[in-house]
C-alpha cells in the first residue's frame, strides 16, 4: 500500500497566494475501484480529520484506490470557523464551483474534478460548536433512493431526510454526475473523542465494504427520520446545562438538568414524548432560545 502526499494548488487570494489544498491518494495496488473520503468543508468541523489519520495508521487488506480529502477548506480552518473569512461562502453551498467564482467556488472546481474520478464518496461533517451529534447520514429525501442500497450498508443508526434539498451540496452535485455520495455527521466539530473516532472508523469501514475497497459488506439496521418528525428543543431560561450525555442517540425523554439563578435551583428538561435524542448541548452555559437538542418525536 503506498499513500502518495498530493497539494491541489487554487488561486488566487487577494495577496496573490495560492490555497494549497492537502490530499493524499491511498492506492492498495490491488484492482479495484477509486472511492472518496472528504471532510472539513466546514472549518470548525476538524474532528474528522482526527478519525481520518486513525484509519490511515491501520493497516487494512484494501482495494482499489482511496482519494482522502481531510482539509477540504483550508481558509477556514486556519481561522476555526464554518466558512472562509475571504469570501464568507459556505463551501456546502458551491458545488461542482466555478472556474471563474469567488476562492471558494474556485476551490470546489478544482476538487470535484478529481472527485469525479470516484465511485462513491463519504463527505464527512460534525456538529457545530457545543453541538454534540450521535451519528446520523444526512440526505434529501428525494435522493434516498439513489442511495438506499449505500445506506443500508452504512454503519449509522439515523438517516435524516430532509423534504426539501439544499442546493449546491457536495452529495447533490456528485448525484447529479452518477456517483454515490452521502453526508455523515458525528460528534462534534471541536471537541475530538475516542469514542466518537471510534464510531467514525466503523462507519468509514463499512462505507469502504459498501465501496469495494473492503471486502465482506454487511448491512446494518438505521432509523430513517424526516425532519418533520423531528422537535427541536430550545432552552426556555438561561442557566447551566448539564446534558443526559450517556444517552445520546438513546430513546429517553430526559435531556439534562439547567441550574439557574438566582434561586440556584435546579430543573429537570424532559420531552413531551420519548424519543432518540439526535443532537445535544453540551456547552454548560445557555442562554433562553439557544438549541438544546433534537429529539424524534416518536
Ligand atoms: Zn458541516
Amino acid at each position: 500500500m503506498e499513500i502518495e502526499n498530493k497539494i491541489l494548488t487554487v488561486g488566487e487570494l487577494p495577496d496573490g497566494s495560492p490555497v494549497r489544498i492537502p490530499y493524499f491518494i491511498v492506492d492498495s495496488g490491488e484492482k479495484g475501484p477509486t472511492t472518496g473520503l472528504v471532510a472539513t468543508q466546514h472549518g470548525n468541523e476538524f474532528f474528522s480529520i482526527v478519525i481520518l489519520k486513525e484509519f490511515l495508521k491501520t493497516k487494512y487488506p484494501l482495494k482499489g484506490k482511496i482519494i482522502i480529502f481531510p482539509v477540504a477548506n483550508p481558509p477556514a480552518y486556519n481561522v476555526k470557523e464554518r466558512t472562509s473569512r475571504i469570501d464568507r461562502k459556505d463551501m456546502n453551498r458551491c458545488w461542482p464551483g466555478k472556474e471563474d467564482g469567488v476562492i471558494t467556488e474556485k476551490m470546489c472546481c478544482s476538487m470535484f474534478q478529481i472527485l469525479e474520478s470516484c465511485s462513491c464518496v463519504l463527505d464527512l461533517h460534525n456538529g457545530n460548536d457545543n453541538i454534540l451529534d450521535t451519528p446520523q447520514a444526512r440526505l434529501y429525501a428525494g435522493r434516498y433512493n439513489d442511495v438506499r442500497d449505500l445506506a443500508e450498508h452504512l454503519d449509522v443508526p439515523f438517516i435524516l431526510l430532509r423534504k426539501e434539498p439544499l442546493e449546491n451540496t457536495l452529495v447533490g452535485s456528485l448525484l447529479d454526475k452518477n456517483i454515490q455520495a452521502i453526508t455523515v455527521e458525528l460528534g462534534e466539530g471541536r471537541r475530538i473523542t475516542n469514542f466518537y473516532i471510534n464510531k467514525g472508523l466503523k462507519i468509514i469501514k463499512s462505507f469502504l465494504r459498501h465501496a469495494g475497497n473492503l471486502s465482506r459488506a454487511c448491512r446494518f439496521e438505521s432509523i430513517p427520520i424526516y425532519y418533520d418528525n423531528m422537535r427541536i428543543v430550545t432552552a426556555e431560561h438561561s442557566g447551566l446545562f448539564s446534558p443526559n450525555i450517556q444517552q445520546l442517540g438513546a430513546k429517553t425523554d430526559f435531556l439534562g438538568n439547567l441550574i439557574t439563578f438566582p434561586d440556584f435551583s435546579e430543573k429537570r428538561i424532559c420531552t413531551p414524548t420519548k424519543g432518540h435524542i439526535l443532537s445535544l448541548w453540551v456547552g454548560g452555559v445557555i442562554a433562553g432560545g439557544e438549541l438544546l437538542a433534537r429529539i424524534t418525536k416518536d
